[in-house]
């Protein structure tokens, strides 16, 4: 199920540029109704569900509805994150709470290497990397570096 937003819980993200939503999504969804300050998800049907705004949310106000492998049916899934790990509350339909946290990362914050390191030889730019070719109505994907 797609995401979706809790007025209630939003707060615009205290009118920044651009709020925490807009900015982590992949597909660009999540836009701000400004005369509300109440963020939205414009188009449900291109959501991948990848929870990102669901993580990054600083008031938990955007919510995916899981699947029943993730959690059972009408159960919420809520994130906490700090700078090293991310708490799940899963709410269950009978009002039963249980809370799952993890370690997100073994590096200290801001230390992440781009491309992990290794030498770039052109790959990262290729647009094979883009998508898979049936999606994009090709037999092929060509690429500007020759490789398809
Ligand atoms: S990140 Fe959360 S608080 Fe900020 S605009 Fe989006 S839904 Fe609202
Ligand atoms: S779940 Fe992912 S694709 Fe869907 S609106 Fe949130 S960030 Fe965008």
């Amino acid at each position: 199920m797609p995401s979706y937003v809790i007025p209630e819980k939003c707060d615009g993200c205290k009118a920044l540029d651009k709020t925490a939503c807009q900015h982590i999504c992949p597909n660009d969804l999540m836009v701000l109704d400004k005369t509300k300050m109440k963020a939205y998800n414009q188009d449900p049907s291109m959501c991948w569900e990848c929870y990102n705004c669901v993580k990054i949310c600083p008031t938990q106000a955007v919510q995916v509805r899981g699947y029943a492998d993730f959690v059972p049916l009408g159960a919420t899934a809520t994130p906490l994150r700090s700078t090293d790990s991310i708490m799940w509350t899963v709410k269950f339909r009978n009002g039963t709470l249980k809370r799952f946290k993890f370690p997100i990362r073994t590096t200290a914050e801001g230390t992440a290497v781009p491309n992990g390191g290794f030498a770039d030889h052109g790959d990262l730019k290729s647009t094979a990397l883009a998508t898979e070719p049936a999606s994009l109505g090709l037999p092929v994907v060509f690429s500007l570096t020759g490789g398809n």
